[in-house]
């Protein structure tokens, strides 16, 4: 194998990395760490990706994608551009692709393979599409990465031994908290929790509705290409202010000729942090609920780190502080999830001395329980067969019976939820599992596998009358693993079905 690269693709800014000869190097991408997450059309065949995008963004908003990321895993979100419909994946592959591109000049060797970082939060049809996004861009996904567990070993490998960090990880458009635990060469994910659609647009976007009110109250909006024009620069001068506001405390959003009239506000860091507050409140909520999960106190943790470009602002800094202790704030913060990935691209692509740094062992766990829906005195339940948090790869399974003689299939729905209660919302699809029709109730096996990308993959298999399970008609029961698994390698069951219709 080559050399093999670490990518960080995020919500805002990507950034490449190797890890060689010794040393962890920024890839560069147009000469500059920080590749822009966006792709614009200039017409239908050609795309430019990163910085010139960037600026297409202003003058060409309605042929340009910014912030995909968010939509990764949603089949119903498409982008139509001259023409063509454009998915999120079809976004990543074209940002990937660019990487993979300049990452072989800068190198001099063509590049295959790599280690995508993705947020620790991200369901599996998220992570199955940044998988899918890399294999289309031409890159051999060595593993999916959680964003924190990248960090904390990029921070971590020349910092002291046996400690529990928390990552708080908060980008462009998502928002993770992670408890590792680090000893020795070994990174445990013992608890994560976040929120996927929180982050630095929301911050921005605060600001944009606080300029919308000003200027709603002088002059009428205009629609169309030019309306969104003025949006767009409505939107950039947010964000310019929002990160003033982390050098300074007051800034001045000054745009000439917009919405019919001329804008000039102060807006003071006082005013800022009140409208952002129920924002971080939702993360404050959520660090209570990963210590929770984790079973620690604050004073458990060693070290916080703060990731992502939103972290920079002051009121993270602060509530973070208050909440847990003072945060620990890498210069190059934008670089660490991508050294971070390419130390495990090196350790995964050439484990021998010369080209891996030290050995890295690298354990995460799910990010949300999953389960089947279950029937049993007439009323529907959520049996859970993965919990969250349990360390992966992650294996669970159930048996339960045909409810009606004769019956000749069951209808399996897979549910990614924490409730015992179904809700249609949190169902992830389904899969119709035809039974032998008999007067008695056939046993039937339902298995959950996901694998160490966090993919979950269902399985399930009608089991032979003299199977031995001891377990009332009607009722259902966690089978035990291994007793399960005897059965499937004596060939007693044969296992139908392995798909599972993420689509719905
Ligand atoms: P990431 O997805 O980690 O690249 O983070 C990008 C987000 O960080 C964007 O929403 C940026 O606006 C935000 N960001 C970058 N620099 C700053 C800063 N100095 N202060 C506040 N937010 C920032």
């Amino acid at each position: 194998m080559g050399l093999a690269i670490g990518i960080d693709l995020g919500t805002s800014n990507s950034a490449a990395a190797v890890y060689r000869k010794g040393k962890i190097e920024s890839i560069p991408v147009d000469g500059k760490k920080i590749l822009p997450s966006v792709i614009s059309y200039k017409d239908n065949q050609n795309v430019l990706v990163g910085n010139s995008a960037k600026s297409r963004l202003y003058i060409d908003p309605l042929n340009s994608i910014a912030s995909s990321k968010r939509y990764m895993g949603d089949q119903g979100k498409i982008y139509s551009v001259y023409g063509k419909t454009i998915t999120p994946v079809d976004a990543a592959r074209e940002i990937l692709s660019k990487i993979k591109i300049e990452a072989g000049r800068y190198l001099g060797e063509e590049i295959t393979d790599a280690v995508i970082t993705i947020p620790a939060y991200f369901t599996s049809e998220q992570r199955e599409a940044t998988r899918k996004a890399g294999e289309l861009a031409g890159l051999n996904v060595l593993r999916l990465l959680p964003e924190p567990t990248a960090a904390a070993i990029a921070y971590g490998l020349d910092k002291e031994r046996n400690q529990t960090i928390m990552v708080y990880d908060l980008g462009g458009g998502t928002f993770d908290v992670s408890i590792l635990k680090v000893e020795s060469n070994s990174f445990k994910v013992i608890a994560v929790d976040g929120d996927s659609l929180l982050g630095g647009d929301d911050f921005d976007d605060k600001i944009v509705q606080y300029l919308l009110n000003k200027i709603n109250a002088v002059s009428g909006m205009r629609n169309g290409q030019e309306g969104s024009i003025s949006l767009q620069r409505l939107k950039e001068a947010a964000e310019e202010a929002k990160k003033e506001l982390s050098e300074s405390d007051i800034t001045d959003i000054s745009i000439p000729d917009i919405f019919n009239t001329h804008l000039d506000e102060e807006l003071s860091i006082d005013t800022f942090n009140k409208m952002i507050e129920p924002l971080l409140n939702r993360t404050i909520e959520k660090i209570q609920d990963v210590l929770r999960s984790a079973d620690l106190t604050k004073r458990d943790i060693s070290r916080v780190i703060l990731v992502g470009g939103s972290s920079r602002m002051k009121a993270v800094q602060e509530i973070v502080t208050n909440e847990i202790k003072k945060p620990f704030i890498a210069d190059n913060v934008d670089e660490i999830v991508a050294h971070g990935a390419a130390i495990m691209a090196a350790n995964l692509s050439a484990p021998d001395i010369d080209s891996a740094p030290i050995p890295i062992e690298v354990e995460d766990v799910t990010a949300h329980s999953f389960g089947v829906q279950m029937l049993s005195n007439g009323t529907k339940y959520i049996e859970h067969l993965i919990r969250k948090n349990t360390k992966l790869p992650a294996m669970g399974s159930t048996i339960g019976f045909t409810i009606q003689p004769y019956q000749k299939a069951v209808n399996l729905q897979v549910f990614r939820t924490e409730s015992m209660v179904p809700d249609q919302r949190d169902k992830l699809g389904q899969m119709v599992l035809p039974v032998r029709p008999q007067e008695t109730p056939v046993a039937l096996a339902a298995i959950f596998e996901l694998d160490e990308d966090g993919i979950l993959v269902l399985s399930s298999s009608e089991l032979p009358e003299n199977a031995p399970i001891i377990n009332e008609y009607f009722e259902t029961e966690l089978v035990n693993l291994p007793m399960l698994r005897n059965m499937i390698d004596s060939r007693q069951i044969q296992i139908q079905s392995v798909e599972i219709d993420t689509n719905k």
